[in-house]
């Protein structure tokens, strides 16, 4: 007995953490710091490391179906109905709940390129097929409705990430109004703020909502992670913001207690600790100015909690500032062979982190 052919399938490349590299290469941990996975640099908010520890002795019992105080309080943060909050195993889980949600057999969705690439897995996991749409075309890697429209084709489901992953480019709500004015009646659009808190623009669930001037739409949906600003990536939890007309299929599409007791008390005191993400938020407006005005090498413009910088060959300037004990994400991956992202780190991780870039850069030259 085999899996089924899956050949079609890609492994996600996950980010290696400090102890895996520091085992590799035979180093002590603390010599290391990561600045790959647009991680906190703030650890989670304190409010949440306490809420979790109190939850330990609960961990016998199953986690409570609706998790309706989590959801109150992020419907009550978009102003939103509870129904229209898609509670889920992180940002990734909304993915695949999204897709669950609309994807028959065959059916396509439409992605970016370069972009994060747990949406093209998902939809092959919900047996649809994944094009993609171009953002290298410019060298800005600028998001307008024109850039996807020139590829779509009746997908299914079209995804946009803003800020995007890896190049910290946004598209303005204007823009996915356009776009889903002129893509099919039955094509979900779907607007991924992994990155949202990070960014100096509205989030789409304006759209959804018919606010700023928007009239309301039920063919965009939005999602949000509590992994990055929140700091919360170990626990894993995320949600999706869907149309009022789609709350009925949650129940259907839930995996039954995906979103654990320990992530959803640590969510719920975390959405309260304004102070945790402001910070965090201050340390990354920070660190992205520093990385733009000292990297002697080209950084592109980000909304995100990191940057795209372009070193030539990503792979031997990654490598060896892994060896100098800075771990940062190699974008080859992301079919970006000469880029490297960079994580907004503390103060002294940036710093380091640009030291350790223009050194590197200056002895491979
Ligand atoms: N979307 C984007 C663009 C991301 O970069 C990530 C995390 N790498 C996610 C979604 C999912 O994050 P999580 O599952 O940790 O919420």
């Amino acid at each position: 007995m085999q899996p089924r052919d899956l050949s079609d399938h890609v492994a996600y490349e996950a980010g290696r953490g400090i102890e895996e590299v520091a085992r590799e290469l035979d180093r002590d941990p603390s010599e290391f710091v990561k600045l790959a996975s647009n991680e906190n640099p703030h650890g989670p908010s304190p409010a949440a490391a306490v809420a979790i520890s109190d939850a330990a002795g609960t961990v016998n019992s199953y986690p409570k179906a609706a998790h309706a105080d989590l959801t109150a309080a992020v419907a009550d943060r978009w102003g939103v109905a509870d129904a229209q909050v898609w509670l889920a195993n992180g940002g990734d889980g909304a993915i695949d709940y999204l897709h669950r949600a609309t994807l028959d057999p065959g059916d396509d969705v439409l992605v970016p390129e370069p972009g994060f690439a747990y949406y093209g897995m998902s939809a092959r996991f919900h047996h649809g097929g994944v094009r993609e749409y171009s953002l290298s075309k410019n060298d800005e890697f600028t998001q307008d409705a024109g850039t996807v429209l020139e590829s779509y084709d009746g997908e299914r489901v079209v995804w946009l990430t803003s800020p995007h992953n890896p190049t910290g480019s946004t598209i303005d709500l204007e823009e996915i109004d356009r776009l889903a004015d002129e893509t099919a009646d039955e094509t979900l659009i779907v607007v991924d703020e992994a990155y949202g808190e990070f960014a100096d623009v509205d989030s789409a669930v304006s759209l959804i909502e018919g606010r700023n001037g928007f009239a309301a739409r039920d063919d965009v949906a939005v999602l949000r992670t509590f992994s990055k600003a929140y700091g919360l990536a170990g626990v894993r939890l995320g949600y999706a913001i869907v149309p009022d007309a789609w709350s009925d299929a949650y129940a259907r599409v839930n995996t039954p207690f995906a979103a654990s007791e320990l992530a959803c008390r640590a969510g719920l005191a975390a959405i309260d600790d304004d102070e945790h993400v402001d910070r965090t938020v201050e340390t990354t407006l920070a660190a992205r100015e520093y990385m733009r005005d000292h990297v002697e090498a080209h950084v592109w413009e980000s909304e995100g909690n990191f940057v795209l910088v372009d070193v030539g060959d990503a792979s031997a300037v990654a490598e060896e500032m892994q060896a100098r004990g800075v771990i940062v994400r190699d974008c080859t991956s992301f079919g970006l062979p000469g880029c490297i992202r960079i994580t907004c780190g503390t103060d002294e991780e940036t710093d380091r982190a640009v030291e350790t870039l223009n050194a590197t850069l200056a002895d491979l030259a």
